[in-house]
């Protein structure tokens, strides 16, 4: 970045320039925007910016993201709590309620296992899963995770810890691509993979 602003400006534009999809000219743009604003109106965006990183954490029973102890899914008593749906990331959790046709709770596993990428099944959830079924109340596991090569991978590794303990074990129907992802599945192909759900051999 030539040496045109202020250190002060530079470090914002910089800034913006580090999030997805802002090449340097959008973030030029939004620094000078924030210049311009008045002081409580970018303050609020700082505020916003500083809130999601302290308030934001992971709910104690299914790793969703939660601004308590508990997500407001998992607090919802209008839910099956008999009925886990394993994903990989909070955000899977997003594209899933958005079809409107779940009433279960959710697993979120915090990614997939990936050994080249170092990722083991140990870095994920997959031990607090487990005793989540183990304490009784869990009738069936629906696994969506993202239905490529790790995702298979990790919903078969799972499949194997749980299948002694007794419980049904399904997967979303294959409507979705293989290779593809739950995050941009559109909603009518998540809600027809939810309805068709089919059982994990
Ligand atoms: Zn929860």
């Amino acid at each position: 970045m030539s040496s045109v602003y202020t250190e002060t400006l530079n470090k914002l534009i910089e800034e913006f320039g580090k999030l997805p999809g802002v090449g340097p000219k959008t973030a030029e743009r939004l620094a000078f925007h924030i210049l311009k604003a008045a002081p409580p109106e970018a303050m609020k965006l700082a505020d916003a910016i500083r809130d999601v990183k302290t308030k934001i954490r992971h709910c104690q029973i299914c790793w969703n993201l939660s601004e308590g102890d508990t997500c407001q899914i998992c607090s919802d008593p209008q839910r099956d709590a008999s009925l886990i749906c394993v994903v990989e990331q909070p955000k899977d959790v997003i594209s899933l309620e958005k079809t409107g046709a779940c009433k279960w709770l959710y697993h979120v596993l915090g990614g997939h296992i990936a050994p080249l990428d170092g990722v083991e099944a140990h870095d994920l959830t997959i031990d607090k899963l487990v005793e989540r079924v183990r304490s009784g109340q869990v009738r069936e596991i629906v696994m969506a995770t993202n239905p490529n090569l790790e995702g298979d991978g990790t919903s078969l590794y799972i499949s194997s810890l749980l299948r002694p303990l007794n419980v049904r074990i399904t997967r979303l129907a294959r409507g979705l691509p293989t290779g593809s992802s739950i995050e941009f599945a559109s909603g009518r192909i998540l809600a027809d993979a939810i309805l068709g759900r089919q059982e994990l051999e």
